[in-house]
């Protein structure tokens, strides 16, 4: 069985040229491949032009091992990707009964009338190995050259169904005929913006081959993917773990899980853990807090619940902030974030409160209390710790109130760290 490493995507549809649609397929078929660890050299799209389609197909075969196509297996005169192909890997075509019962039992089906040439869609090279196309008539293939090592693969243009045809028959294909596997892990920061990480990591980053390590950014979070090829996926899950294990090393103390999705879930598997609950008293963030831990799933044993309190009023009434607090030193202050944190553990009875207050902006910022600064507080039994943050008042109103409710999150995993 020939062996398959790299690939090209060739899309077919002056359609696609036009710029009428968008060629979602090819981002599909790479993220697939990338996946099975089948590494894509090139995209490529062309007409609906039998010369230029010889063409393409010449130069990526020359050039990879596999070129999937898209498009160009529907009935009318233009569609001319299964001809061209053959024609290419000098295979005749022959009418493929199965195929033709098929596509005569979906028009039955369907109650559509089936005309001549949906006959030309069970049409097939010699030696294709043909897949069934569930979802409508023209059935996708495979056609193979053993001795050159080149294979085709051809799907029909529409992704509804392009890509259950992928999933169910290309997918499994594809799997026998690949050497190696591709495993990945996602580590997750917080705390560490990009830049700093890579200072830190020094050259690892650039370095790292197999495994090699992708940073993502998104809302003052860093995940690092780290991405392992061998022959089996033991091998490859193992050696992702010795680059886990480095990566702790270096900058485990921003580590807060791995493969755990975001921080909301890893505060709620941590509180699972330590058996600890918790309650949250949320200004700025308006709830943000409550709702990011209650899209948990399971959740409803460790989290309690929390106070939307958002005037001074409230404060008081719901969570005894004094009002000698905020006079003194304002609503939005480290001793009103404390008093909340505190408050709300005490009147909701939980192990561990939250607390949040800050200006998220645009209007409302003084020269004293700048749109961006907010308070985060958290109490417990050894007692309350607040995080004063300055974020940038150039941020939006959902970035600052999203990272406001991150460190609450940060603060808890840190606590919950310090018990173990
Ligand atoms: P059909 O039997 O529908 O003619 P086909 O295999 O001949 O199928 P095309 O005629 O090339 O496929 O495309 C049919 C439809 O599929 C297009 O109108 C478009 O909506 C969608 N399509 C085709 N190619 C792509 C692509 N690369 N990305 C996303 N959608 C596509
Ligand atoms: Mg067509």
């Amino acid at each position: 069985m020939s062996m398959i490493h790299t690939a090209e995507i060739l899309c077919v549809g002056t359609e696609l040229l036009l710029g009428d649609i968008v060629n979602t397929n090819a981002a599909f078929l790479s993220q697939q491949l990338a996946e099975l660890g089948i590494a894509v050299y090139r995209h490529t799209v062309v007409g609906d032009n039998p010369a230029r389609l010889e063409a393409a197909l010449c130069a990526a075969l020359r050039d990879a091992d596999l070129v999937i196509t898209s498009g160009g297996l529907g009935p009318t005169y233009d569609d001319l990707t299964k001809e061209t192909v053959a024609a290419h890997f000098g295979r005749s075509m022959y009418m493929d009964e199965h195929s033709l019962s098929r596509i005569e039992a979906y028009f039955h089906r369907t109650g559509r009338v089936m005309t001549d040439n949906n006959r030309k869609q069970a049409m097939m090279p010699v030696g294709a190995c043909v897949f069934d196309n569930d979802y409508g008539t023209a059935p996708a293939l495979a056609l193979c050259d053993e001795t050159k090592n080149k294979t085709a693969i051809m799907l029909p243009g529409p992704p509804s169904e392009l890509i259950p045809l992928f999933r169910d028959k290309v997918l499994p294909y594809l799997q026998e005929r690949r050497e190696t596997v591709i495993e990945s892990r996602n580590v997750y920061l917080f705390g560490i913006g990009e830049s700093a990480l890579e200072t830190r990591l020094g050259t690892l980053l650039q370095d790292a081959v197999n495994p090699s390590v992708a940073p993502y950014c998104k809302e003052g979070e860093v995940r690092l993917r780290v991405t392992a090829r061998a022959a089996d996926s033991q091998t490859a899950l193992s050696m992702c773990d010795g680059m886990i294990d480095r990566l702790m090393g270096e900058v485990g103390e921003y580590i807060y899980g791995v493969d755990v999705g975001d921080l909301e879930h890893a505060v709620i598997d941590s509180l699972h853990r330590t058996g600890l609950t918790l309650a949250c008293a949320e200004s700025c963030t308006g709830g943000l807090i409550a709702k990011r831990l209650t899209d948990v799933p399971g959740g409803s044993d460790v989290f309690l619940g929390g106070c939307v309190t958002y005037t001074n009023e409230i404060k008081k009434r719901l969570l005894g902030v004094r009002e000698d607090t905020l006079c003194r030193y304002s609503a939005v202050s480290e001793q009103t974030a404390r008093e909340m944190a505190e408050g709300v553990r005490a009147r909701l009875g939980a192990d561990v409160g939250v607390a949040t207050t800050g200006i998220a902006g645009p209007g409302g910022g003084t020269e004293q209390i700048p749109v961006g600064t907010v308070y985060v507080a958290i109490s417990t039994k050894d007692g309350t710790e607040v995080r004063h943050l300055s974020l940038s008042p150039n941020r939006s109103r959902t970035y600052i109130r999203h990272v406001a409710a991150s460190h609450a999150f940060d603060m808890i995993l840190q606590y919950e760290k310090k018990q173990k």
